[in-house]
């Protein structure tokens, strides 16, 4: 049986190789939106699911694929929840992983071990369609603190600067297996996932 083809409505790389770590041995085959001539939508929402539903609308209707969206970023409690929904484009455009660590760092320069709590986030949506009204909706986010300096080569985005104190590690420094059975997308899909099975029947 082939694969079902599912798009994902992103064109961040980091997120297309987890999808594709995550959902392939489910046999779901997940594509670039830019495979389908889909580009970044303008994320006007100001939450994640907000976003991810404006994201996932616009790749299923011009893919005509089912399609699934990731909205997902950093929230750091000293700097009041910043940079939130803001995270990819951080530090202002072209976006840019390593500019956007920067900035994060110079932001708590003055913020002392043990009052540096962060947490990432991330929102799933699943249309069916870009009509669907029933979209399949999951959140999920994972702890950590943001390291003075930074730390590994793996994964992507603020990776190298989120310590995960139970793994004594950088989510850089996780690798991918590791990354994708604790992190808030790796959670977030397995609950997506369960949500995708079909109800018992009642009787
Ligand atoms: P989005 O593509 O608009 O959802 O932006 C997500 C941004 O949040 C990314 O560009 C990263 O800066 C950050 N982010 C989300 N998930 C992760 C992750 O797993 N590791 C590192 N950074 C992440």
């Amino acid at each position: 049986m082939s694969p079902a083809l599912l798009v994902l409505a992103s064109g961040n790389a980091g997120k297309l190789r987890e999808f594709h770590q995550l959902l392939a041995p489910l046999g779901l085959e997940v594509h670039a939106q830019a495979d389908y001539g889909v580009a970044d939508v303008e994320e006007t929402g100001l939450t994640f699911v907000e976003n991810a539903l404006l994201k996932a609308r616009e790749a299923s209707r011009l893919s005509g694929l089912p399609a699934l969206a990731d909205d997902s970023g950093l929230e750091v409690d000293a700097l009041a929840g910043a940079p939130g929904i803001y995270s990819a484009r951080y530090a202002g455009e072209p976006k840019s992983d390593t500019r956007n660590n920067a900035r994060l760092l110079e932001a708590l320069a003055e913020v002392p071990e043990g009052r540096r709590r962060a947490r990432y986030w991330c929102v799933l949506v699943l249309l069916r369609h870009a009509e669907d009204p029933v979209p399949l909706i999951v959140q999920r986010s994972w702890e950590g603190e943001i390291l003075q300096a930074p730390r590994g080569e793996g994964g992507f985005g603020y990776d190298p600067l989120f310590w995960l104190p139970d793994q004594q590690a950088s989510a850089a420094e996780l690798d991918a297996e590791q990354k994708n059975r604790l992190s808030h997308r790796g959670r977030a899909l397995q609950a997506l996932v369960a949500a995708m099975a079909p109800e018992p029947a009642r009787s």
